[in-house]
């Protein structure tokens, strides 16, 4: 049985842009939900390049006399998921929990994170129950979900809900992950190795609008799928090779017809000249394959993640001796 031992520090991590107005309740809520967990903890706000009052008021939250609150202010505007890997590498608990400002995860759940993390898992997920979203997300996040779990066989429900717990050792080994787009929830199970999900409530946003615009959305989406796996590079090369296939197959097809049946039949060369055509498209898609291949592999050398993660080494106290022996 792995060793987990009990959390002692819980941090808190939360980006936050442009949510003057949540800021306040968010504050208190998180502050009074840490406090019944009786173990040390700390909130890390990281202001991401907001243009409202918000790096003020957390950077007042955290000269407050006594404050458990840490002001990470970042200088412009980087992305939710850059912000939190922000906060990650200032955090000092040995459980992280993220969270959004907006208040949408209530911070009231977080209690229920710990107690799981403390049954022995590196990541604690949640569901969220009765999302209040718009119905053009939910669907989106139900199609990606899905596709999350065909590509990684992994049956986590819901990657979209950023209330989440990370041991430690999940936390520093993201923080050895160089890329610069990435999508914690995924590159956090890539690392895993007990995870769980519990059901958590949902609320609606109360102040401000969503700060993902349909293009943005769109940016996260490809963040999420380029952050899981290069399989779209290799579906190219692998439907670019079956059309070349069946554009070559096609071309040699014409061109026998044309030896049988003479030049009346091939439309007196055209035929032929779309024979030909046919196998530069074909030969295009085998290119356009092989690029996608070395990309594929420049692309995993580039982002320089790990190599292996090893969560733990067991030895015998005797083998250590032995070896500091040897040495
Ligand atoms: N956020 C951020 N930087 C950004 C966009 C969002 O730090 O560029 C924060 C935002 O303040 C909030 C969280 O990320 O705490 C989630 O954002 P939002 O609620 O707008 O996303 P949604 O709930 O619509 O997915
Ligand atoms: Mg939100």
């Amino acid at each position: 049985m792995l060793n987990y031992s009990p959390v002692k520090k819980v941090s808190v991590v939360v980006p936050v842009y442009n949510e003057q107005d949540s800021l306040p309740a968010l504050i208190c809520r998180t502050e009074a939900a840490c406090a019944t967990l009786g173990r040390q903890y700390e909130i890390l706000l990281i202001d991401d390049g907001s243009s409202d009052r918000s790096a003020q008021m957390i950077t007042d939250a955290a000269q407050a006399e006594g404050s458990r609150v840490v002001a990470v202010l970042l200088n412009r505007n980087y992305g939710q998921h850059s912000a939190i890997m922000a906060g990650f590498s200032h955090a000092t608990g040995d459980l992280v929990i993220t969270l959004d400002a907006d208040l949408q995860n209530p911070p009231e759940e977080i209690p229920r994170l710990v107690e799981k993390a403390d049954e022995g898992y590196d990541v604690v997920g949640t569901v969220r129950q009765h999302r209040r979203d718009s119905l053009l997300r939910k669907s989106a996040s139900k199609v990606i979900n899905h596709l999350i779990q065909r590509t990684t066989g992994k049956a986590m429900g819901d990657y979209g809900c950023m209330l989440r717990a990370y041991r430690r050792h999940i936390v520093d080994a993201m923080l050895n992950c160089h890329e610069r787009s990435t999508f914690i929830p995924i590159l956090a199970n890539t690392f895993a190795r007990r995870a769980v999900e519990i059901p958590v409530s949902h609320a609606g946003r109360e102040h401000g609008d969503s700060k993902y615009s349909f293009m943005r959305l769109i940016n996260l989406m490809y963040d999420l799928v380029t952050c899981l796996t290069t399989t779209p590079l290799r579906l190219l090369s692998v439907f670019g090779s079956a059309i070349a296939l069946l554009g070559f197959a096609f071309a040699f097809l014409l061109v026998v017809l044309r030896l049988a049946f003479g030049p009346q039949w091939a439309a007196e060369g055209v035929f032929m000249l779309f024979a030909v055509l046919f196998m530069f498209i074909g030969a295009q898609f085998v290119g356009m394959g092989l690029l996608g291949e070395y990309i594929g592999r420049i692309y995993n050398d580039v982002r320089a993640r790990p190599r292996y993660f090893i969560q733990q080494v067991i030895r015998q106290p005797q083998a250590v001796s032995q070896e500091d022996v040897r040495s």
